[in-house]
């Protein structure tokens, strides 16, 4: 239900938590984190509220590097569990991806990927994304690319956010008929469903377009179509007060 993703030079894991405070107004079921650390990358999920969330890691804190994603869920497809919880990771465990929505055709998508070996852990409708990503980087080594042709593939409505253990200074985002918002900030970049949740940082954004995926760097952004065409960029300054 809500999303967020980090790209900077603090530590992504403060700023992604503090994100998802933000949009906790939204409701929601779960939550989750992923960050960038020592090459790899280090995942939490929990059922119920932040606060169990923030528990988990009081209990088994994560090191964390400059890259992050977040997320709280509103389950559509699979109870709220831990398990289905987002991020949801490959099974190499290199790339992990967050999404609000539903892919509409993840059923067609989740039988092909078992067919060529792949083992599905949760229920959702999301995991998919995850493992065509895995696919599409192996050949690739571009995760904007691959975020590109995955989407072409999906049915739906949906709001994606994703890193990838090697490519560790990028955020992809991607949407589909639902909302995605990109803050510009200072040597940083953010994305979230809601301004609300880098209002503290940034008042300069991006609206993405339908059908449209960003690449977030330290350095700018940068947006294009699925089909991978330079696309135009809607910037605009967030001029209203977010003290809520
Ligand atoms: N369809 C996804 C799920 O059930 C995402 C739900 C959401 O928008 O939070 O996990």
């Amino acid at each position: 239900c809500g999303i967020v993703g980090y790209v900077g030079a603090r530590p992504a894991l403060d700023v992604v938590l503090a994100g998802l405070k933000r949009l906790e107004y939204r409701g929601y079921d779960s939550a989750g984190v992923a960050v960038l650390a020592d090459g790899g990358l280090a995942t939490a999920r929990k059922a119920g509220k932040l606060l169990n969330l923030e528990k988990e890691l009081a209990e088994r804190p994560l090191s964390t590097g400059p890259t992050g994603i977040g997320h709280t869920r509103w389950a559509t497809h699979g109870a709220p569990t831990d398990t289905n919880a987002h991020p949801h990771l490959d099974n190499a465990g290199r790339v992990a991806v967050v999404h609000n929505g539903i892919i509409e055709n993840f059923a067609c998508l989740r039988a092909e990927l078992a067919e060529r070996g792949h083992e599905l852990s949760s229920e959702t409708d999301t995991e998919v994304v995850a493992h065509l990503l895995a696919e599409e980087f192996s050949s690739c080594a571009d995760l904007a690319e691959a975020m590109r042709l995955v989407c072409r593939r999906l049915e739906g409505a949906f709001t994606l956010v994703a890193v990838h253990a090697d490519e560790p200074d990028v955020v992809v985002g991607a949407r589909r008929n639902s909302p995605l918002v990109v803050g510009v900030g200072d040597g940083e970049a953010f994305l979230a469903s809601d301004v609300a949740a880098f209002i503290a940082h940034t008042r300069s954004a991006i609206e993405l377009g339908q059908d449209q995926v960003v690449e977030l760097r330290r350095g700018g952004v940068l947006v294009t179509g699925f089909d991978g065409r330079p696309a135009d960029v809607r910037s605009y300054h967030v001029d209203w007060d977010a003290s809520m």
